[in-house]
């Protein structure tokens, strides 16, 4: 499609969402009950697995409830092997875990969105915390990469979150304000379609760590990045953006995170090394999903 085709599509749904929220009370009410964010659970293989793991993880991968949009991100060599070991009809769609801002040229080394799209890849995780400390990537690089990646059709799922230190002397909205707002600096007007932006919110600190976020810490970050989208693009707009939490989720703790309102999803990197496990957060977070929707309003 061409810019201003696609410019013109997103102003008028963005008025549509626009006039959604001048309804009143109640279409809030529905929107914040979360019925407009289909969840999502993103598996960050980072830099693990062969070919003939993505073929034992495919062969081993349960049913996944189609309430919940499944992701998988492996390393962008093995894009085709997943996507042929999980076969045209499989409902898991492809992302990658990083991009380069430009479409082409002289960058050894790395993929352009244009290309991890060719390649089938429907997301991409930018702003990830290992990116940001191991390879020195700052917020500006970063707002690059989540216009260049919505420009190309691939949709972000944009890491943002705060290093231990930082919590305790009580600066993670500090820091996740920063982040986020460096990070949709290059997006300008019109606002992007809200459903193709992913924000996760990532507590360094409890990466890989196996410590995770409490429900209240991850329920309170989340409700905040929520907030801080809703002053850029109106709450209509961040009302249908969807939030992940990720830090070390488990089958285990996925169902506690998962009854808060604002989370949508998690982004999983350990746990989604193993078929089952992941099918599991997949499955926690349809069954939170459907008691949201069955509870009280
Ligand atoms: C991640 O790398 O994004 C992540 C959340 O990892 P883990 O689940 O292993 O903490």
């Amino acid at each position: 499609m061409s810019d201003w085709k696609e410019q013109v599509e997103r102003v008028v749904r963005q008025v549509v969402a626009e006039v959604l929220s001048a309804e009143g009370d109640a279409a809030l009410q529905d929107l914040s009950s979360g019925s407009l964010r289909k969840p999502l659970v993103a598996a960050n293989w980072k830099m693990h697995q062969t070919r003939a793991e993505v073929r034992q993880f495919a062969d081993r991968l349960p049913e996944l409830s189609a309430s919940v949009e499944s992701v998988i991100c492996p390393p962008a060599i093995l894009l085709p092997i997943l996507a042929e070991a999980l076969g045209v009809d499989s409902p898991v769609r492809l992302g990658a875990q990083n991009m380069h801002p430009a479409n082409k040229g002289a960058f050894t080394g790395e993929h352009s969105a244009p290309m991890l799209r060719d390649a089938d890849a429907r997301y991409v995780i930018v702003g990830h915390s290992e990116r940001r400390g191991l390879f020195g990537e700052e917020d500006d690089f970063v707002a690059e990469k989540v216009k260049a990646a919505l420009k190309a059709g691939l949709r972000p799922i944009l890491c943002i979150g705060e290093v231990l230190a930082e919590r305790e002397e009580g600066a993670t909205f500090r820091v996740l304000r920063g982040q986020l707002t460096a990070a949709l600096s290059e997006l300008g007007a019109p606002a992007p379609d809200p459903a193709d932006l992913v924000v996760a919110y990532e507590p360094i600190w409890a990466i890989g760590t196996g410590r995770t976020a409490s429900v209240a810490q991850a329920g309170e970050a989340l409700a905040f990045v929520r907030e801080r989208l809703a002053e850029i693009f109106g709450w209509a707009w961040a009302d249908r953006v969807r939030l992940l939490y990720g830090g070390s989720a488990t089958p285990e703790n996925a169902t506690d995170l998962a009854s808060r309102p604002d989370l949508d999803g998690f982004l999983v990197g350990g746990a989604s090394l193993d078929p089952e496990k992941f099918a599991r957060i997949v499955l926690a977070m349809h069954e939170a999903r459907a008691a949201k929707k069955e509870g009280p309003r």
